[in-house]
């Protein structure tokens, strides 16, 4: 009985020291450093989520409504998932029927970047990561006060901190 015991102790041991060893990592997040990566796709896959990799790095668009941030009405700040950048307050957030989390506008000018998205048959502008060229999501025209702006982004690639309660 107890050299059972203690066989099954040196497995579940075995077994939490090669989980802790082989789980993914990224060594590039950050939410103080704000110097601009450039990091292969190849690295990437290693390193993230398969889900976040797929859109953040492939341009993947998370199914509708079935966000984690959707409907979520915590007060904080949106990072990138991929390298910790700031993105969007939560004061920017608005309620919307579209499917995805929506801002009005981005934390700072130059927390994302803007690019032409012509796939699909239509001309959209992708927003990407300011810091690691993650996607995003897209921005469209149809938002609210004051900025008439709605960043549709995916909650995949969005990673959320509450502000600390005082
Ligand atoms: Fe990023």
């Amino acid at each position: 009985m107890k050299k059972g015991l203690w066989l099954i102790g040196l497995a579940l041991s075995t077994t939490i020291l090669y989980a802790q060893k082989h789980a993914p990592s990224n060594p590039y997040y950050s939410r103080t450093d704000t110097t601009k990566l450039q990091v292969p796709d190849k690295v990437w896959k290693t390193i993230l989520p398969r889900e976040l990799y797929l859109v953040a790095r492939e341009g993947a668009t998370e199914t509708a409504f079935t966000g984690k941030y959707y409907e979520f009405d915590e007060k904080g700040t949106y990072y990138c998932a991929v390298c910790g950048n700031a993105l969007f307050k939560a004061t920017a957030k608005f309620a919307t029927t579209c499917g995805w989390p929506s801002f009005f506008e981005p934390i700072r000018t130059n927390a994302v970047t803007y690019h032409t998205d012509r796939s699909y048959n239509m001309e959209r502008t992708e927003v990407k990561c300011g810091r690691c060229e993650a996607h995003l999501g897209h921005v469209f025209e149809d938002g609210p006060e004051p900025t008439g702006k709605r960043y549709c982004m995916n909650s995949v690639s969005l990673d959320f901190e509450p502000f600390k309660k005082k």
